[in-house]
């Protein structure tokens, strides 16, 4: 068929002339290395425009042929299967919206026949459905999921997580799969937010009960930390590219893969996003005055609380000023000041720049205050606010207990001085190690005599030393089976690093001090 031929009636043409084929695509389970099932995909005659589905898509909308297109599909699909010898499991595209579509003309039973009269067992298939969002009738398909599911048929979601994906809608009609978008299985190793993304859906259908596949794996390192992280499922290239025949097997890299003990090196899985965030700051929660109460009352205030050492001035909820106690008292002990000034407004003796400090402020934004050669506010305490509005009030010795214990917390996950992976995520990984029964090399990294370099030399370069020797060793270990780490913190001011990593890779377990 030529490309340049209009494309009226072109899908038309493709269909009734019976050119449209699928091919089949390996989806593998990633504890055993084996097929699990395939995924049929439709096609195109191979060399012409329309041999990938996106384009034959386009057609189908450009002709308003999109449930006959879809339909057409399924058929296709069907029948090719049932004409394979022990075919196994099926995994086929239809959308929702398609799939309600056809049950309203055909029936919900027509489905099941169709399936069965190509000799498919409908305990073999396994629709994918697509485009989940534009569901119009929920509650539709919710019964004809559930009517679905009687007869044997089970349901994946397509595609989850690529923004047309609904977490409402895994909840309702609890598939039996869901497939995880490409976009999320991709460069695990050095992209956190994705790893943490899997680990989380993971979460979600232990919940629900439901079977993950990892869709997309082209690489033998996301292919190694999915299997880690006990993904069931998995499908992409690595494993087995799109085929007219089925492959009943894997591609013997990926099967390499999936059987050797090696572990993956995860990045810092259970980080907090945000490590530096300040926690537990403890708030003096003290009245405050607003900028019109009297002078007399802002006394009698201080008076009545001997440990106050100042008094936030709020409008509207929110600090404006603050009335630092020693330098308010002193000047209302002077001569006829309570005579001149009582019944006037204390707005005239506050401050009008106090320090506000929300309550999950980054520690990062406060070290200003520590390493300031101006320490007013730590002299004169600041004002805690959530979200702007007033809570309490705070001490300079306060906010230098929050920030030691936030940084030593942080320490814990990854060093600040070299950003290598802390106490915690080394801890996990020898965890895993051990777990795993593999072989595995520790080797520890002193640095001698490093209390009289930093004497001799000065700290600033001792930490340049350390972090000279960290970016060493980084160089020489595989980022995909070495684990470098670097055990205590800053605060500490010890520190050694670990390296652990698989016999077979010659890595070893390091420790600097
Ligand atoms: P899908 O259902 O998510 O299918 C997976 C797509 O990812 C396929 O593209 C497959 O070839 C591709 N793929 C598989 N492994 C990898 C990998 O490792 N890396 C990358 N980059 N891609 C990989 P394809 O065949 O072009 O299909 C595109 C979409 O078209 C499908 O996405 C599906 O939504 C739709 N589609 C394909 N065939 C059918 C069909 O028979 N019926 C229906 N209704 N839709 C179909
Ligand atoms: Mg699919
Ligand atoms: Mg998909």
């Amino acid at each position: 068929m030529s490309d340049n031929k209009s494309n009226k009636g072109q899908l038309q043409q493709l269909m009734s002339a019976g050119l449209l084929n699928c091919v089949f695509q390996p989806i593998s389970d990633l504890q055993a290395g084996v097929v699990f099932a395939h995924e049929a995909l439709i096609r195109g005659p191979k060399d012409t425009n329309f041999h990938n589905p996106d384009k034959l898509f386009k057609l189908a909308e450009e002709e308003g042929l999109i449930l006959e297109f879809e339909l057409h599909c399924l058929h296709q699909a069907l029948s090719q299967w049932g004409q394979f010898p022990e075919p196994g499991r099926l995994f086929v595209n239809l959308s929702a919206n398609a799939l309600l579509q056809a049950s309203s003309i055909h029936g919900s039973a027509s489905l099941v026949n169709l399936i069965r009269s190509y000799g498919v067992l409908p305990r073999m298939l396994i629709l994918e459905i697509t485009e989940h969002e534009r569901t119009s009738d929920m509650d539709r398909f919710r019964k004809e999921a559930h009517y679905l599911n009687s007869e044997g048929i089970s349901l994946a979601l397509d595609d989850f997580g690529d923004g047309r994906s609904s977490l409402k809608l895994w909840s309702e009609i609890k598939p039996a799969f869901v497939k995880i978008d490409k976009y999320f299985t991709k460069e695990l190793g050095n992209r956190t937010e994705n790893l943490q993304m899997v680990h989380a859906l993971k979460c979600i259908a232990e919940v629900f009960g439901t079977q993950l596949v990892a869709e997309g794996i082209e690489s033998g390192s996301d292919l190694r930390i999915l299997r880690d992280l006990q993904l069931a499922y998995g499908q992409g290239y690595l494993l087995g590219y799109p085929t007219s025949v089925p492959a009943r097997t894997i591609t013997a890299e990926s099967a390499k893969i999936l059987k050797d003990k090696q572990i993956a090196v995860l990045p810092h899985l259970q980080q907090n996003a945000r490590p530096n965030i300040l926690r537990g700051l403890k708030v003096i929660k003290a009245r405050a005055v607003s900028p019109n109460a009297p002078n007399s009352e802002v006394e009698s205030l201080f008076q009545a609380c001997p440990d106050l050492h100042a008094l936030a001035v709020v409008e509207d909820e929110r600090p404006i000023a603050m009335i630092n106690r020693d330098q308010f008292m002193s000047q209302y002990a002077t001569m006829y000041f309570r005579e001149l000034n009582g019944r006037r407004p204390c707005k005239k003796f506050a401050n009008y720049s106090p320090r506000l400090i929300e309550l999950n402020e980054d520690v990062d934004n406060l070290l200003g205050i520590l390493t300031s050669e101006d320490q007013r506010y730590l002299i004169e305490g600041f004002i805690v606010t959530d979200n702007g509005r007033y809570v309490g009030l705070g001490t300079g010795e306060q906010l230098v207990r929050a920030v030691t214990e936030a940084r030593i917390e942080a320490a814990r996950h990854a060093n600040p001085l070299t950003s290598l992976p802390g106490n915690i995520p080394i801890s996990l990984h020898i965890q895993r190690l051990l777990n795993s029964g593999t072989e595995f090399v520790a080797c520890y990294i002193d640095l001698n005599h490093f209390k009289p370099f930093n004497d001799q030399y000065g700290y600033w370069r001792g930490d340049e030393m350390i972090r000279l020797a960290a970016q060493t060793c980084l160089r020489y270990c595989d980022s995909c089976c070495d684990f470098v780490g670097h055990v205590g913190g800053m605060i500490l001011s010890f520190c050694f690093r670990v390296l652990t990593g698989n016999l077979a890779a010659n890595a070893s377990l390091m420790i600097l001090r």
